[in-house]
């Protein structure tokens, strides 16, 4: 997917007046010293605010007020709450600030419209937002992390490593920040708000569960984004414990890097699979609280020559049998630095026929841009795997 910037905030950018600043996104920043002190309204949950507003002796239904100005009219600041009371407004002020991250810059698909934001965080680190108009869904991919701890080896994002947990609010921002920069033909043909979630940005998200539960929270809340469970989507590389505690918590869609059918080439590329191996990842799929209706997608990115036989397409049947399942496929999205290669479009078609004879639902994710959405993170090349897949073909063939 080929991205036409928008907007970028480089340094000379950041330095022209705040008036400026807000016309191309950015916010204006709240004077450190008071900031410091006082808490980020978004990242309370709507249970968590009507208590704090309580333990501070407010009305609890001042909760719902709050939810309506924050979410559904996005606004900046407390004065713009026009039914609170000034009393209110003025605790607000002085006990909670309404963050908002910075928007380095924005760049737009010459395909499809889509979008990607580079937010800058309060402690100078940077995450990503896609925002893909698709047919009759507004999808917004959201990132959970700074970095991810997996290190999958088709990822970029992995390459960083972990450098921290997204705050509940951070999550959230992403959402509101976006909203309030739709373009107006979003507008038009969506309305003001998104239509569906995923989150298979930057991180692992059930790395980071409490936080993301909690963004939930308030994205589904009906007086917050009042999104449908239905219409979110978390994204796992296979955290066992932490997924099947998503099922008991949370009633959005599952969805798993599966990307493997042997666990010698999964741990390969995702080394979370020493931990917990193909055996014990689709065990605990089987005992995933599923709602009725419900299916788990599998996200498969195809690795020319490593995951891509029809002895691949075989063992996926097999693997999946017994899990209401559905296989989005992802070719992947190669690089001049990458060991990977993306396999030719027959053998794709061919992958999809295959497992779609035997009545599994397998759909096809035709370059949104893996650069920017593939499976969880970013696509990107690890050169330190290019000799063991030399290695490992090596040995293939000469058995
Ligand atoms: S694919 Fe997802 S889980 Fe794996 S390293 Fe990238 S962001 Fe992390």
């Amino acid at each position: 997917m080929e991205f036409q910037d928008i907007v970028s905030l480089n340094p000379a950018v950041a330095a022209t007046p705040l008036d400026e600043r807000a016309k191309l996104g950015a916010q204006p920043a709240v004077p450190l010293a008071s900031k410091e002190m006082r808490t980020p309204i978004t990242g309370f949950t709507f249970a968590g605010l009507s208590a704090e507003l309580a333990k501070m002796g407010k009305e609890k239904y001042r909760a719902q007020q709050i939810f309506f100005w924050l979410y559904r009219k996005r606004v900046r600041s407390f004065a713009e709450m026009t039914n609170v009371s000034k009393e209110v407004r003025a605790f607000l002020e002085e006990h909670y600030y309404i963050p908002a991250p910075t928007r380095v810059s924005l760049q737009v698909s010459r395909e499809d419209n889509a979008q990607k934001h580079l937010f800058r965080l309060t402690d100078e680190r940077t995450i990503e937002t896609v925002l893909m108009p698709i047919k009759d869904r507004l999808t917004q991919c959201v990132s959970s992390q700074v970095g991810c701890a997996m290190a999958c080896g088709f990822c970029n994002t992995g390459d960083m490593g972990l450098m921290r947990n997204l705050k509940t609010h951070e999550i959230v921002d992403q959402v509101i920040e976006v909203a309030r920069n739709y373009p107006a033909e979003i507008v038009q043909k969506f309305g003001d708000r998104i239509t569906n979630i995923v989150y298979m940005g930057m991180g692992e998200p059930l790395h980071n569960l409490q936080n993301v539960l909690d963004s939930i929270d308030i994205l589904t809340h009906p007086h917050g984004f009042n999104i449908s469970h239905r219409k979110i989507t978390v994204s796992t590389s296979g955290l066992v414990p932490q997924m099947l505690e998503l099922g008991r918590r949370s009633k959005v869609n599952l969805a798993v890097s599966l990307n493997a059918t042997t666990d010698e080439v999964r741990s390969e590329i995702m080394p979370i699979n020493r931990r917990y191996n193909l055996k014990a990842l689709l065990d605990g799929c089987r005992r995933y609280e599923l709602g009725p209706g419900r299916r788990i997608t599998f996200e498969y990115v195809l690795l020319k020559g490593l995951n891509d036989s029809r002895s691949d397409a075989q063992r996926i049947l097999t693997l999946l049998s017994g899990i209401p399942s559905k296989v989005n496929l992802i070719p992947f999205n190669p690089h001049p630095a990458s060991p990977f290669q993306r396999p030719e479009l027959p053998e794709v078609l061919a992958f999809q026929k295959y497992l779609l004879d035997r009545d599994l639902t397998t759909t096809i994710r035709i370059s949104k841009g893996p650069d920017i959405l593939a499976a969880c993170g970013q696509l990107r090349s690890k050169e330190a795997l290019r000799s063991k897949h030399a290695e490992r073909r090596a040995r293939e063939s000469v058995q």
